[in-house]
């Protein structure tokens, strides 16, 4: 017999304290390093060795993280990042990934801790976007996943259990989203055997938000042509500008219909932390489902992304499934029924939540909401210096904390290039989207970290260049 555990501890021990000792300096000296920087070859193929059938040391195995994996990761920790959407995680939820893998729980379901954490995160959720209390949910990966299981709720209330067993069949199901929408939406439609093609692109206005006039035409002309509309997809903030739909109005056209009232809330819906922004979240609080993201505003580690489903006979309906091994008990560790594997796609599945509840409960409500203003006042600043500058153009309205603009005269090639020497240099790590047919410099403020001083040297860089 071998076990995997040391005969004495006290080697790893050590390793294991100076690994907390040094990602805690990595953390506090997050400003001193570069944001990014590229992979060189060499390092790469490091990661291309055939399996080993011995074993190496742990501490041989840290010191090739510290010099192979951790100078080249995403960056997304840096004050400077501000490409994408991505969080900035925060130390507690670093710690708590650690508590979370000494438990080695098993969230899929059981009588545990662990489930309860997870329902009370589900709760404070509900709780945050003013849902019912009765709301379920679940902890899945990202929002690109939390869509999909949105789109299998819908696709439950239009078809009920035949479609589980036989498909979408003939139904011709329509949906309906801006155009702004993720890409996550038509994949999750393509996911769920509906096909990318059942998604309807509605048209956008000067404001980035759907267009209710020309959705209520598709969705006339759909149903003239015998096909049934049977979600309508909202986005609170999308990805390129940080625009939110009129989610009221799409309630009220999904009731009218029928269909499922879907938001994409990835990032935005985390502004009803917010009491200055919460207004343009008005709506949310009547969606069938929402999918939002812990990991991007919320800054817990990823990964931890989050759906919510108002009526929770619907979300159990849609993917309980009967088996005598998993049969949830009156008593003992098997009991505790619904197991969040009858509310989503995983069955075994990590202990996310306690990284989540422990973010939350470490720095509050208010906290959290407090970084959504400010990274938006800083997306202010940001667009208030482009505005002053002729050399730089704002490409559309700032309304949240996503600044897209571009340099005066620049091609699209001269504006990647730009973008990505900021990057290789490890200055800055903007991205950049296609903002009405250019190439635009895009700047997602959601880090905790970055400061104003941060937004000024990034406009003062890119004039220096130009
Ligand atoms: C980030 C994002 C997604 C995808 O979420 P992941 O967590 O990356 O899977 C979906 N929709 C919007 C609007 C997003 O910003």
């Amino acid at each position: 017999m071998s076990t995997l555990d040391p005969a004495d501890w006290s080697a790893l021990r050590a390793l294991g304290h100076k690994m907390l000792d040094d990602m805690v300096d990595h953390l506090a000296g997050l400003r001193d390093g570069p944001v990014w920087r590229p992979m060189p070859g060499v390092v790469r193929q490091g990661f291309t060795a055939p399996l080993p059938s011995q074993g190496a040391a742990p501490e041989v195995l840290y010191g090739r993280f510290q010099a192979e994996i951790q100078p080249y990761i995403t960056g997304n920790l840096h004050p400077r990042f501000m490409g994408w959407v991505h969080g900035g995680g925060n130390p507690v939820s670093m710690l708590a990934e650690l508590l979370a893998g000494a438990m080695n729980a098993n969230c899929g379901g059981r009588d545990h801790a662990g489930i309860a954490v997870e329902r009370q995160v589900i709760a404070w959720a509900a709780e945050m976007l003013g849902m019912p209390p009765e709301t379920s949910g679940v902890l899945l990966t990202g929002s690109s996943m939390a869509n999909f299981v949105a789109v299998l709720c819908a696709r439950y209330k239009a078809l009920g259990q035949a479609g589980r067993q036989n498909g979408a069949g003939g139904a011709k199901l329509t949906a309906y989203a801006s155009a702004g929408v993720h890409r996550c939406v038509p994949g999750a439609l393509d996911m769920a055997g509906l096909g990318s093609n059942a998604l309807r692109r509605i048209p956008v206005d000067a404001n980035f938000q759907m267009d209710i006039a020309a959705l209520r035409e598709a969705i006339a002309a759909d149903k003239a042509a015998g096909r049934t509309p049977f979600l309508i997809v909202g986005t609170a903030g999308t990805v390129d500008v940080g625009a939110f739909d009129n989610l009221g109005v799409l309630a009220d056209i999904a009731a009218a219909e029928n269909a499922w009232f879907h938001v994409d809330g990835a990032f935005g819906a985390l502004a009803a932390l917010s009491s200055t922004l919460k207004p343009a979240t008005a709506g949310i609080e009547r969606a069938d489902s929402v999918a939002f993201d812990f990991h991007k505003w919320a800054q817990v580690t990823y990964d931890a992304g989050c759906v919510l489903v108002r009526d929770p006979a619907m979300q159990l309906a849609t993917f309980a499934q009967a088996t005598s091994y998993l049969a949830a008990a009156p008593r003992g560790l098997a009991a505790g029924a619904p197991w969040p594997c009858d509310l989503g796609p995983d069955l075994s599945r990590g202990f996310r939540a306690l990284k989540v509840w422990m973010t939350l409960s470490a720095y509050g409500s208010a906290a959290l909401g407090g970084i959504v203003d400010d990274t938006c006042t800083l997306a202010q600043r940001l667009a208030a210096q482009i505005k002053a500058s002729p050399k730089l153009e704002l490409l559309a309205p700032v309304k949240l904390n996503i600044v897209c603009f571009g340099v005066a005269g620049f091609t699209d090639t001269q504006t990647a290039d730009l973008v990505a020497d900021l990057q290789e240099e490890g200055l800055f790590a903007p991205s950049t989207t296609i903002i009405n047919g250019r190439l635009a410099i895009r700047a997602a403020i959601v880090n905790h970290r970055t400061l104003p001083e941060d937004i000024d040297a990034l406009v003062t860089e890119i004039l220096r260049r130009v």
